[in-house]
């Protein structure tokens, strides 16, 4: 059996080429980009992970007006992201009930709808970089456990040792947010993207809304593109991110309303604890939805003609 599997594997790693390399684009003046850092409690003000998510958006802004791909730029925000050791994701990503890291992670083009996504990862450096190696590089979506973890590695994707991850050698795990892109650029091309390490109660094997395609992160063309954070179960129920996409397709909504609508649906279905959380989104036009039912969100924005502002409650300069 095992040899069938190493053969499985050794035919995937020949048979798969590299990464698409994305077109530069530079068709429209109009391009934005959202992030978050996932949920924020009252009175809580990350400094830190703000001051980082605005740097981080000014280098993500001049690329975008330089003609970088949506999803190439969705990519490397995550990655960056991953490796800070600021957020429940890559590095920093928080420990499961059973005292060690799982991560999951998506990542979406709207121009072409293909997606990928790896869940319950434990050795692999940047769970968003896998993800894209499954879209780019395998005929699946997602891939999972530590047979999809050997299967990324075939495909090249980095490993690290288990004391990579900051959470496994602390005593106290520090709780930070999941992290997620969702970004328009000068093609009109829409893409997102969803990094977590989960929570800290969650029982090994288990698996959120993060890596879930419609659930976590979406993106369609003419659209909407869109990440998620919060109570991920409830997420992966209400099929949150392609909800809001539904409702603006179908429904004729605007971006703000559907995506308010799809958080309040959450947040009405749970027991006022249960069902919370938050998505940050951007529709074909720019436009820009941010509304979450916990204390806060941490996230931070910029497009062609606003410089990145970051904010945890009310969106700061
Ligand atoms: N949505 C993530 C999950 O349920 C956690 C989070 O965003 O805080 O895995």
């Amino acid at each position: 059996m095992r040899e069938l599997i190493g053969s499985a594997l050794a035919s995937l790693a020949l048979a798969t080429t590299g990464a698409t390399a994305s077109e530069q684009c530079d068709t429209n003046e109009k391009f934005g980009i959202i992030i978050h850092g996932g949920t924020a409690k009252a009175g809580n003000i990350p400094e830190e992970r703000l001051v980082f998510m605005r740097t981080l958006l000014a280098g993500m802004k001049a690329d975008l007006a330089a003609g970088a791909a949506a999803i190439d730029i969705v990519e490397d925000t995550i990655v960056k992201m991953e490796d800070s050791g600021l957020f429940n994701a890559g590095k920093a990503a928080i420990n499961n009930a059973g005292g060690f890291v799982e991560t999951d992670a998506s990542i979406m083009d709207g121009k072409t709808l293909e997606a990928g996504s790896v869940g319950s990862m434990q050795f692999i450096k940047n769970p968003i970089q896998a993800a894209r190696m499954v879209m780019d590089r395998t005929r699946h979506v997602m891939m999972v456990g530590n047979r999809g973890e050997n299967a990324v590695t075939a495909l090249g994707a980095e490993t690290v040792e288990p004391e990579y991850f900051i959470n496994n050698i602390d005593d106290q795990p520090k709780e930070h947010g999941t992290v997620g892109a969702a970004v328009l650029d000068r093609c009109g091309d829409l893409a997102a993207g969803t990094s977590t390490g989960g929570y800290g109660a969650k029982i090994p094997g288990r698996v959120g809304d993060s890596p879930v395609i419609g659930a976590g992160t979406y993106a369609k063309n003419g659209i909407m593109a869109a990440s998620a954070t919060g109570h991920g179960e409830f997420f992966i129920r209400f099929t949150a991110a392609r909800s809001i996409a539904a409702r603006m397709e179908y429904g004729g909504e605007d971006i703000s309303d559907a995506a308010q609508a799809v958080i309040d649906e959450m947040y009405a279905a749970g027991d006022g604890a249960s069902g919370r959380g938050g998505l940050i989104a951007i529709d074909a036009d720019g436009n820009f939805a941010m509304p979450f039912s916990t204390d806060g969100m941490v996230r931070a924005l910029a497009n062609n003609t606003q410089a990145p502002v970051a904010g945890a409650f009310a969106l700061m300069e």
